[in-house]
């Protein structure tokens, strides 16, 4: 599973954002990443309705594991983070939360399938022993 950042935000929470391949910390914090954010400032300042933005998510980030709801919401807390500063386009970060929606629907449905099974394993138990 990806790591988190190591920052500490400005609000003294520690950053629950997921941190960068072969960083400690995520887009927003990386210390060698003071360029290419203030790049993507730049292009999210340009053009009407996300054109100019950039529609690539920063290194790292294609490599998620979302094997928890909790790392969906971490997921969707740097986008959406990402998005309030400029960073990401509206169109992706709508993408990314449809992308989440269903992968908690399949998150819920893989759980449930447990509690099944967990169900009828008791159930064939006690039947067995009647
Ligand atoms: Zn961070």
């Amino acid at each position: 599973m990806a790591r988190l950042c190591k920052a500490i935000r400005k609000d003294g929470v520690p950053c629950a954002a997921y941190a960068l391949a072969g960083s400690d910390y995520c887009f927003t914090h990386d210390p060698s990443l003071v360029t290419k954010r203030a790049a993507a400032r730049r292009k999210g300042g340009r053009g009407k309705r996300g054109k100019g933005l950039v529609r690539v998510l920063p290194d790292g980030v294609g490599n998620l594991s979302l094997d928890s709801a909790e790392a969906v919401r971490a997921l969707l807390e740097s986008c959406i983070g990402w998005a309030l500063r400029g960073e990401l386009d509206r169109h992706s970060l709508h993408e990314i939360t449809y992308a989440a929606n269903a992968t908690i629907g399949a998150l819920k449905v893989s759980a449930l399938a447990d509690r099944i099974a967990a169900l009828e394993k008791r159930l064939s138990k006690k039947a067995a022993e009647e």
